[in-house]
């Protein structure tokens, strides 16, 4: 007769045998994650990774928001995504969500093709368990802190360039928060960018391994009323990993004072030039556009005009132009957002 207990593997899904077998998780941790929920911001380089991890180790539901579509050049480190879904153009969260499908297993999938900002933070956060930073902007980094400061969410920070990147778990009251670590944002220009420094694959999954290993802990580890926040510093080219103690500062604006203006009092909707891409989004006008009626009066004065699935896109000269739905624009080809918002006046205002 074999004596089962509550940690014996066997006891639940073969799938999850090897998981469970790690003592930090066991059988009670499995449980919870096929309970959590997390929402991930990006589904590019950081994000793909984060993604493929929350998957295949079984956490309950995964909601993905994400703006962008993929193309040629994401392909050396953006691993849910293949050449056919650059060369059509496909949302990056339609080509995550297909990719992620096929690893298979009880997650279940919620994607959302948008730009995550301060209106709509609160309602894809709603009831979420942990936030992982898979973005590329420190403007959205700012506004997660304060939404899960204010909410009380755990976050997870990551960000890499060139061969090394920066991971922060965040637990609200326990230790410090982004804002503790980085006070302001700093100046547009001023920091090395993909674009200006470039960034390899094996940087990517090294700093979205850290961020899913403090995740997996945070959902469902057995120890994190001894969660220390610490500053993670890693780079594969040189070979450095460092730890750096992260205090909590009681003046801090964000988690002292609770002054949450990056999600209360945002900027206006402004222009966002793409890491690495030479591309400008605008943001939406007023109202959904109606993209038929748009193909139709663009219809031979444009090149290559095609509706795919619920966007629109079309070339003019050197520059294509990707309307979507919910009236976001993405105009290639420029990365001045004057220039962005002439060309888009031209032929859609
Ligand atoms: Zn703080």
């Amino acid at each position: 007769m074999t004596n089962q207990t509550d940690n014996d593997p066997s006891a639940g899904d073969p799938r999850f045998d090897r998981q469970v077998r790690f003592a930090p998780l066991g059988t009670l941790g499995q449980t919870k994650l096929s309970n959590s929920h997390a929402l991930l911001v990006g589904a590019g380089a950081l994000g793909g990774v984060l993604a493929q991890n929350l998957v295949r180790a079984g956490v309950g539901k995964l909601t993905i928001v994400d703006r962008d579509i993929v193309e040629l050049s994401n392909l050396p480190r953006q691993v849910l995504f293949e050449e056919r879904h650059a060369l059509e153009g496909t949302p990056k969260v339609e080509a995550a969500q297909e990719s992620l499908q096929r690893i298979g297993g009880p997650t279940q999938l919620f994607v959302h093709s948008a730009h995550f900002d301060a209106l709509n933070a609160a309602e894809f956060s709603e009831g979420v368990d942990l936030v992982l930073d898979g973005t590329d902007n420190m403007s959205t980094r700012y506004l997660i802190n304060d939404l899960c400061v204010e909410a009380g969410i755990p976050w997870v920070y990551g960000g890499v360039v060139g061969s090394g990147g920066l991971v922060l778990a965040v637990v609200p009251e326990r230790g410090a928060c982004f804002r503790c670590v980085f006070p302001e944002p700093p100046a547009a220009g001023t920091l090395p960018t993909c674009d200006s420094a470039g960034v390899i694959l094996p940087a990517v999954s090294a700093v979205a391994s850290l961020q899913a290993g403090q995740a997996l802990r945070l959902l469902a580890g057995d120890d994190t009323d001894r969660f220390e926040s610490a500053l993670l510093e890693i780079d594969v080219w040189h070979g450095d990993l460092r730890r750096i103690r992260a205090p909590r500062h009681s003046d801090c604006p964000c988690c002292g004072q609770r002054l949450f203006d990056f999600l209360h009092n945002p900027p206006g909707r402004d222009p966002v030039v793409l890491c690495g891409r030479n591309a400008v989004q605008l943001p939406a006008s007023a109202g959904r556009p109606d993209l038929k009626a748009l193909s139709n009066r663009l219809e031979g004065q444009v090149n290559d005009l095609a509706m795919l699935g619920a966007m629109l896109r079309f070339k003019d000269g050197e520059h294509r132009f990707t309307v979507f739905a919910d009236g976001r624009a993405l105009i290639e080809g420029t990365d001045d957002p004057d220039r962005a918002r002439a060309l888009y006046d031209r032929l859609l205002a």
